[in-house]
């Protein structure tokens, strides 16, 4: 039997290379996303609408979180509480809602995947990006809490933390800002998507057999911890 994949974020950047990598390996993948270029319209943040697709669905053994926004980069005390609400709720609370709802079925049939991306962010925290840093260092103690929670039911959890990756979302970063963190970089350039896929897809397999709650890196050299 095929196995079947849901990839949140999938219509665009990491999540549609993620999608593309999945079926290329022959899964069936669905795609997820606020927009109509996925298979399903999916608003995260939405109880209502990923409780209705998990019911549509029904059985999926792999998910990819990667449905998530930047928000603006801007010192925090410019920051207001509805940035925090939206960068927290989409990238945190969403990633969380969607786990909610489709880790039973995978821990019921006894093996699942889950791959959540988080980024470099969530443990470098930089300057200006502090509701970005903190949501994802949100996603990188719930991927652990929930990885060793579920530890022996066939099903793991685990977070992906990518540097600078070339998509859609990187190409709203300040033209400075994206110099600057290229300068940073041992590999001197950003990532592509498919590199990242490729990391996503040994952590969706059966190769992937004894890391649950763990954060891999993939940042060309920036991550040293
Ligand atoms: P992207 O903007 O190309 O893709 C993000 C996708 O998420 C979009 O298709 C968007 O419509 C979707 N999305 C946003 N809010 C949503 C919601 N509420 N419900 C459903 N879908 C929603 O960006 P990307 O670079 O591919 O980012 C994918 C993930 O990788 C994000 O979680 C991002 O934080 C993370 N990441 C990206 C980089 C990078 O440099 N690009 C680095 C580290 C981590």
């Amino acid at each position: 039997m095929k196995r079947r994949a849901l990839v949140t974020g999938g219509a665009s950047g990491i999540g549609r290379a993620c999608a593309r990598r999945l079926a290329d390996l022959g899964m069936q993948v669905v795609t997820a996303d606020l927009s109509d270029q996925a298979d399903h319209i999916l608003d995260v943040t939405s109880e209502d609408d990923v409780r209705s697709l998990a019911d549509e669905l029904g059985a999926i053994d792999i998910v990819v979180n990667s449905a998530g926004i930047l928000g603006a980069s801007i010192p925090f005390l410019e920051t207001s509480s509805e940035t925090w609400a939206k960068v927290i709720g989409v990238n945190l609370l969403g990633t969380a809602n969607v786990m909610r709802h489709f880790l039973p079925g995978m821990i019921g049939r006894g093996w699942g995947r889950v791959v959540n991306i988080a980024s470099i962010a969530g443990k470098e925290g930089p300057a200006d990006l502090a509701a970005y840093s903190a949501s994802k260092a949100g996603v990188l103690a719930l991927t652990k809490s929930v990885g060793k929670e579920i530890a022996k039911t066939g099903v793991l959890a685990n977070a992906v933390a990518p540097g600078t990756i070339l998509t859609p979302m990187s190409g709203v970063t300040d033209p400075e800002l994206f110099a600057q963190l290229r300068s940073r970089s041992p590999m001197q350039r950003e990532g592509t998507p498919a590199e990242v896929a490729e990391l996503v897809a040994w952590l969706s397999s059966d190769a992937c057999s004894f890391s649950t709650g763990a954060v891999y890196d993939i940042s060309g050299g920036v991550a040293t911890h």
